[in-house]
């Protein structure tokens, strides 16, 4: 395997990084996670949007532009063997010369650090066979800007151990009574036959999967509604649904032990995630 470090593409145990990086001392960056099947990267334009989006918010420059971003995970999709994996990537602010809050000035040269991991396959490639998975409610300790994909993920990993201690693969977050978004993902309920998603707002991450699994319900005239969902609406959910990249569409089958619906991956997840998945084919050549 290789990762990029600054220009380079190296063993993973080559990269070297300053403890004075802004991001090893304050988590002071922000990162992205791309899926490539078959060697395509997937839904990369938004991606790149959202990453752009992120730096311009925290205020560090972006180092490259879409054309070089492209071709520098083109290029690590190739060093690892192409197929189905995932692309991380991070840029921090850099390494300044002493540890200090406010920003260096003048600006230092961001650390762009980027690495990939295979992608296991999701649910919903076989809605037919899938087994559902369960989720915890969690009161959502996170901060006011959680819309920018920050690299300081401190309280979303206590919440995820949290929900890995109660023998569940994800945390959904209510704050005010309300669901943001898992501790990973983005939320989806079935409520009287609609498939309702929490609309985008600081305190959710605009996930790439969520826009795409609105925009085909659009597409196929699934009723889809970007709505508050209150705590009890949650609980009396027909399907509830988390999504993410490398996660896609996973059905929830029970909530703090309870079941949801049928205690089965819904009938409306099965249609979404076959839409989905063709999507995907289509898109990637599959
Ligand atoms: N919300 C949070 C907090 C996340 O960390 C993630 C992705 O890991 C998502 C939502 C889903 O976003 P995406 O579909 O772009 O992967």
């Amino acid at each position: 395997t290789q990762v990029y470090l600054n220009g380079n593409f190296m063993a993973p145990d080559q990269a070297r990084i300053s403890p004075l990086d802004r991001g090893f001392l304050f988590a002071d960056g922000v990162y992205e996670v791309i899926p490539a099947y078959n060697g395509v990267l997937f839904r990369f334009d938004e991606h790149l949007q959202r990453l752009e989006r992120s730096l311009a918010e925290i205020g560090i420059h972006n180092p490259h532009d879409p054309a070089q971003w492209r071709s520098l995970c083109d290029s690590l999709v190739a060093h690892n063997g192409g197929g189905n994996l995932s692309v991380y990537l991070q840029i921090t602010r850099g390494a300044a010369q002493k540890r200090d809050h406010a920003f260096p000035v003048p600006p230092v040269t961001p650390t762009v650090f980027m690495m990939t991991s295979p992608v296991a396959v999701p649910a919903a490639d076989s809605p037919d066979t899938a087994q559902g998975s369960l989720a915890i409610t969690l009161d959502d300790i996170r901060w006011a800007r959680c819309d920018i994909k920050s690299i300081s993920l401190l309280p979303n990993s206590l919440l995820r151990q949290q929900a890995v201690e109660a023998g569940a693969a994800e945390a959904i977050l209510l704050r005010d009574g309300f669901v943001t978004e898992g501790s990973a993902s983005n939320v989806f309920i079935v409520r009287n036959g609609t498939i309702v998603t929490p609309p985008k707002c600081h305190a959710i991450l605009g996930g790439i999967t969520r826009d795409l699994v609105v925009e085909l319900c659009v597409a196929e005239g699934l009723p889809v509604a970007e709505q508050e969902i209150s705590e009890s609406q949650l609980r009396q959910a027909e399907e509830i649904w988390v999504t993410s990249s490398t996660r896609e569409i996973v059905p929830i089958i029970q909530l703090n032990n309870s079941p949801v619906g049928s205690g089965q991956p819904g009938p409306v997840w099965k249609t979404v995630a076959r839409h989905y998945v063709n999507f995907k084919r289509r898109l990637c050549g599959l």
